[in-house]
């Protein structure tokens, strides 16, 4: 049974990305197949995983959509480029803000990806998608075809008005598009362990949506080691295996495997 997971936010910045990148590989790490997707025009999750220029590329998330909007046939390979670390990526471009803008007039225009997704599904354990910083038709997209949405919360910002608006769009989705999404949590990236910062907005999230919405257990801490792993195209298993980003991680994906164990 695969799984799709997009990560989601529509505030840039607060480690949707990383956690896309290093989610996927330590899942692959665990001897899971994953297909990572980048829904961002930015393509900040192809240039992570060692494709610094994304614009160039021939092949991307925006042509396979295109094909379906055309009822053009897809090659089930087609544009899928391969990670060293063991993960199939699909990338993403500019290209996707010209397509975002030609879905206006596209019959069922939020379920294009499902459609993709549904061809690809069932040769992978895991499908990781990487969300754009805005919930815009493409971002809808996403949600119609996931199972669940993990929200990256940066521990820096008091989070909660674009966390309402967020949980709303998602129940919206519930509603009209997609009934099996479920949230899988909320995610504290770049916490800073040396301030109290990090601790108020944890307990202030835990009131606030803790009886209605999990928080991972497994925090994100701030080292400068993410940074660097992704610019040079790498995980953080590879670049810096033994420090606490890769543990957090590490700890995220034991959450993330758990839970589907009990849950299904
Ligand atoms: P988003 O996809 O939500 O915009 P990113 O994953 O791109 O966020 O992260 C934003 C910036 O913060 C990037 O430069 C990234 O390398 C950096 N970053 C991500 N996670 C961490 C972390 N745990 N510690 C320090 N920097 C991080
Ligand atoms: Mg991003």
């Amino acid at each position: 049974m695969s799984k799709v997971t997009a990560i989601v936010n529509q505030k840039g910045g607060v480690g949707k990305t990383t956690t896309c990148g290093n989610l996927g590989i330590s899942l692959a790490r665990e001897g899971k197949k994953v297909l990572l997707i980048d829904a961002d025009p930015q393509g900040s999750l192809t240039v992570s995983m060692g494709y610094p220029q994304p614009d160039q590329l021939e092949t991307s998330l925006a042509t396979i959509l295109g094909k379906i909007i055309q009822d053009e046939e897809i090659d089930l390979q087609e544009g899928i480029l391969h990670h060293g670390e063991d993960v199939d990526i699909l990338p993403g471009n500019i290209e996707l803000s010209g397509l975002e803008i030609s879905l206006v007039n596209v019959m069922s225009r939020e379920r294009i990806l499902k459609q993709y997704v549904d061809m690809v599904k069932d040769a992978y354990d895991y499908i990781l998608i990487d969300c754009m910083p805005s919930l815009s038709t493409i971002t809808i997209n996403v949600l119609s075809c996931a199972d669940s949405v993990i929200i990256p919360v940066q521990a820096a910002y008091l989070p909660v008005k674009g966390l309402e608006q967020l949980i709303k769009t998602i129940g919206k989705v519930k509603r009209h598009l997609n009934t099996k999404i479920e949230i899988a949590g909320i995610l504290l990236t770049m916490v800073d362990q040396r301030t109290n910062y990090a601790k108020d907005i944890i307990a202030m999230l835990k009131e606030a949506y803790g009886r209605k919405i999990r928080i991972f257990e497994s925090m994100i801490p701030m080292s400068v080691r993410a940074q660097e792993a992704s610019t040079r195209g790498v995980s953080i298993f590879c670049y810096d295996s033994k420090g606490k980003v890769a543990k957090a991680y590490q700890m995220l994906t034991k959450e993330v495997l758990e839970s589907e164990e009990r849950f299904g």
